[in-house]
């Protein structure tokens, strides 16, 4: 990285871009994932523009003048939306896709830094529902995604093909990342329409005032057997790969941010988990009436080991759970619920 840059991190006020925000405030500065001489760091919100607009993301860019962008920007929700908003999750991520990337190329030459790197955020959704496991970098492309969330999963994908093409044509530095399912403080705590793990905890909390209410026999209700098999990456520990990758990572290939395959957590351990940070370890059950969804879909970290170090440590899963129930307490009157 040049001595003087600016990394503009698009969706910075979400989940991952909170993090990468944490991360960089509190580590050291000048150390491997703390804040460098000479970097500024701007964290973006759709108050800075909404990016599915070609005009508003340039005038972004002409604001900040950019060096490198960290772009996590992106409509998101959880199974039901995305069945529901299919041509929305397409649409509008193509668009917030399309208009970030074409504004780093900046082809009509506007009197801004040329952008360094630009590194884009996938998501495990963007694999072929029938593909052989564990996931690797190099299946993204090899058959159609699940039919749930085709829209966004083609989206994302597309990114992927646009690195290619700018990388090929002009010779650009785009690259992207694929996390696993990601949690930690910022997340969207919504109790209809939000991931596995936000959701449990927003449950159990209401099901902890329940017991302090009286109820004493009140559980936090499962949906499924508890059974399958997720690979959870704490936001925290996600923030310092993104980190790691604008620093030293120059691969037009995408790149799987993950735990390792052999750190998978049940459903039942991530129930058995929050119960306990909220002090009523074992208050739960299991709705069995209610689908489980796919069993395993485990993805390698090889990868990332090969080129991060092995001794690259994530957080235990009970500690940053631990971590996010107590953000959650905190800040309950403004997280997202
Ligand atoms: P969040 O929903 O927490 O945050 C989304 C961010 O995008 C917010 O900062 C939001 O701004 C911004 N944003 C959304 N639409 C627009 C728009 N039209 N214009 C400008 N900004 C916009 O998302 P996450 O942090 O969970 O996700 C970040 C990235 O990681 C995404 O690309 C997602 O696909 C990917 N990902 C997430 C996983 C997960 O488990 N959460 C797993 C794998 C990948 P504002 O707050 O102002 O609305």
């Amino acid at each position: 990285m040049s001595s003087s840059s600016v990394i503009l991190v698009t969706g910075g006020s979400g989940l991952v871009g909170q993090g990468i925000k944490y991360v960089i405030e509190t580590e050291p500065v000048g150390s491997k994932f703390g804040k460098r001489e000479g970097e500024t760091w701007i964290f973006a919100t759709s108050k800075d523009g909404d990016l599915k607009d070609p005009k508003a993301t340039e005038a972004m860019y002409e604001k900040y003048k950019p060096t490198h962008v960290i772009h996590l920007a992106a409509l998101v929700g959880g199974l039901f939306k995305n069945m529901k908003y299919k041509l929305t999750f397409l649409r509008d991520n193509m668009l917030i896709n399309a208009n970030i990337l074409e504004s780093a190329h900046n082809p009509g030459g506007a009197p801004r830094p040329k952008i360094e790197k630009v590194i884009s955020c996938l998501s495990t959704c963007v694999f072929p529902d029938k593909v052989t496991y564990p996931l690797d970098e190099n299946k993204v492309h090899s058959g159609p995604p699940h039919e749930s969330n085709f829209g966004y999963a083609h989206a994302k994908r597309m990114v992927d093909v646009y690195n290619h093409a700018y990388k090929e044509e002009f010779g650009l530095n785009f690259t992207s990342a694929i996390p696993t399912n990601v949690f930690g403080p910022y997340d969207n705590f919504d109790l209809e329409d939000s991931h596995v793990i936000p959701g449990l905890i927003h449950k159990t909390y209401k099901v902890k005032k329940e017991i302090e209410a009286g109820n004493k026999d009140a559980k936090l209700v499962v949906a499924g057997t508890g059974k399958p098999l997720r690979q959870f990456i704490y936001s925290r520990d996600l923030a310092k790969l993104f980190i790691w990758m604008l620093r030293e990572y120059d691969d037009v290939e995408p790149l799987i941010l993950s735990v390792g395959e052999d750190e998978e957590v049940s459903i039942e351990e991530v129930a058995k988990a929050i119960t306990k940070a909220f002090g009523i370890e074992g208050q739960y059950k299991f709705d069995t009436s209610r689908a489980d969804g796919q069993f395993r879909k485990p993805a390698t970290n090889a990868k990332l080991l090969s080129l991060v170090g092995k001794d690259f440590t994530f957080t235990p899963f009970d500690e940053a759970l631990q971590e996010t129930v107590d953000w959650f307490l905190q800040n309950y009157e403004t997280a997202r619920t």
